[in-house]
């Protein structure tokens, strides 16, 4: 395989955007994709319902810093606000009063100012959660719903780096498809895992299963979860703080359930937001019939969407009709037609939803936002600064590191012609 630049590892939102960055700079580059399509965790697909349903990433959050979002505006794509308050809040079967629901949204400001004002050592999110209802429900919408891990596995510190991600759009035809059609012009080997990365030699040298290809810099866009699986052999072996960091952030899970529901709409509105607050944290969410269509997304977060995963996809489908069968009645059942559930714990070239600093070790990012030995660069969304987790962070980091690499490798190039003269 020919030489080139820089290797790009993984041909998600990261790879494409740092590919894409590196062409604008004038360098080589080759993209090496483990799976058999582009887009890593962005993926839209039709096969399960006729329709666009997106398997990974779906909200375009922090639309005013989101560079998917004015790009999905031009294509003239059908684009629609969701604010992301819970419309509809159960206490397992029972409808919460109107005063609950007050007390969860008033228990919502109570985290942000808590959060907000800690100064204790202590860094597990749970720590600052007082018990009861209100306070569950909401740290359940904010914990394993949205950052994929329980509250006393959710590093406090890591929580209020992020940005609050208002406001969020949705796209009809998917945010999956938005990342295909952006990465649709970027060269990429499709079934290529990197298995080995050799950097005692000049440069690096990266070993697949069809060759191997030296460069001058590597960007590893591979989730710490991969890494810390050691997917991708590194010779000679990282240095530890690296290697640390990458088990210092796991991969979340977000467990997806979508159902079919025909021929009713539960008295429901398009875009509703749902949530059963149940006991043993067994929480479910449903994002209600978005677009108008005939499907009520199910969420699950955290250790359950772990064990639901591993229950396997029947188990979780039947988990999430009967949790809708407490509350609209039995009749349900008669309506839900096609079902799945998303598998991204099975993915070995993911293996979970999005990374989460374990508690106290909110450090590790930055950490790997260090390259080693100047040749060997991290991006994706684990290294999105305030936008991490996020599809359209993963793609400003690419875009960040690759500049990184375009100015390291310029600077190198001086010095070989001062050297010269
Ligand atoms: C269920 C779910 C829901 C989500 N919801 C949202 C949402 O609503 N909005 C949002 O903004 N974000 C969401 N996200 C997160 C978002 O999808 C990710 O943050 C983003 O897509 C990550 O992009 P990335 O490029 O960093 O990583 P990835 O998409 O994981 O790309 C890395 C690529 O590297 C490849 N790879 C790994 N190892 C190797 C190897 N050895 N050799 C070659 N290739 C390799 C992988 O196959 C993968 O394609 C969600 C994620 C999940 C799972």
């Amino acid at each position: 395989m020919e030489d080139v630049d820089v290797v790009i590892v993984g041909a998600g939102s990261a790879g494409l955007a740092a590919a894409k960055s590196l062409r604008t700079a004038g360098l080589t580059f080759k993209v090496f994709e483990a799976m058999n399509r582009i887009g890593g965790r962005a993926w839209t697909s039709t096969e399960h319902f006729g329709v666009p349903f997106d398997i990974g990433c779906a909200w375009l959050h922090a639309a005013d810093r989101n560079p998917y979002f004015p790009e999905a505006e031009a294509a003239g794509w059908t684009l629609h606000h969701h604010d992301m308050n819970v419309d509809h809040l159960y206490y397992r079967k029972r409808k919460a009063s109107e005063e609950e629901e007050a007390a969860m949204k008033a228990a919502d400001t109570e985290i942000s100012e808590l959060l907000e004002n800690h100064t204790g050592t202590d860094d597990r999110l749970s720590s600052l959660l007082a018990k009861g209802h209100a306070t569950r429900a909401a740290a359940t919408f904010a914990g394993p719903m949205d950052f994929g891990a329980d509250e006393d596995e959710i590093s406090i510190a890591d929580f209020k780096a992020a940005a609050d991600l208002e406001p969020n759009y949705f796209t009809y035809e998917g945010f999956g498809a938005l990342v295909a059609r952006f990465g649709a012009d970027v060269p990429v080997e499709l079934s290529t895992p990197v298995r080995k990365i050799l950097w005692d030699v000049p440069g690096v040298a990266c070993v697949t299963d069809r060759g191997t290809v030296r460069a001058k810099a590597v960007i590893v866009t591979a989730s710490p979860a991969v890494l810390a699986f050691e997917e991708i052999e590194f010779s000679p072996l990282l240095p530890d703080s690296h290697f640390s960091a990458f088990f210092d952030l796991p991969m979340g899970m977000l467990t997806k359930i979508p159902l079919e529901i025909r021929g009713t709409r539960l008295g429901l509105s398009p875009f509703d937001d749902l949530l059963i607050e149940r006991i043993a944290r067994h929480d479910i969410y449903f994002l209600c019939f978005p677009f108008d269509l005939d499907l009520m997304v199910g969420f699950i977060g955290g250790d359950f969407a772990w064990e639901v995963s591993a229950a396997g996809e029947a188990a979780g489908v039947d988990f999430v009709t009967d949790r809708l069968c407490g509350i609209f009645g039995n009749d349900v059942r008669k309506h839900v037609g096609r079902a799945m559930m998303t598998n991204w714990g099975g993915e070995r070239f993911v293996r979970g939803a999005y990374a989460a600093a374990r508690p106290g070790k909110a450090e590790a990012r930055r950490i790997l936002m260090e390259p080693v030995a100047e040749r060997i660069f991290f991006a994706g969304e684990a290294l999105a600064g305030s936008l991490i987790q996020t599809c359209g962070g993963a793609r400003l980091s690419g875009e960040a590191v690759a500049r990184q690499v375009a100015a390291q490798l310029a600077d190198s190039r001086c010095e070989a012609v001062q050297l010269a003269f």
